[in-house]
């Protein structure tokens, strides 16, 4: 299911190297490397177009300035949490009905369905 990032600037082909977060309350562009995974108010980006970002009026911009380097192919440990985690907050597929017999009268304990995605504030 992963597939390769891709610059989120309409038209732009290019794979995304660097991560742009916009932190409303200090009025603040960051433009780092890629992010793990992508949250709300954050735009991947391509290196063109990371290097090239101007701040909207009133807005500071704080760019990363080492070298944007593609993500690596292998799994690292945060991606690896990441989907654990992901992995964890799965609803719990319906039992099948022959199930239910054998388990009606018997407190539902140690399911995992009590995880839940909390929806992000905005
Ligand atoms: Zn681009």
């Amino acid at each position: 299911m992963r597939s390769p990032r891709r610059c989120s600037r309409n038209g732009c082909p290019r794979q995304a190297v660097a991560t742009l977060t916009y932190v409303y309350n200090e009025s603040t562009a960051v433009v780092g490397p890629l992010a793990a995974f992508a949250e709300p108010h954050t735009y991947d980006l391509c290196e063109p177009h990371a290097r090239s970002l101007t701040a909207p009026r009133g807005w500071d911009v704080v760019r990363h300035e080492g070298e944007f380097e593609p993500p690596p192919p292998t799994t690292d440990d945060l991606v690896a949490l990441a989907e654990a985690v992901r992995e964890a907050a799965r609803p719990v597929a319906p039992r099948p009905p022959e199930d239910d017999k054998a388990t009606n009268s018997t407190p539902q304990t140690g399911r995992r369905g009590h995880l839940r995605v909390i929806p992000p504030n905005h």
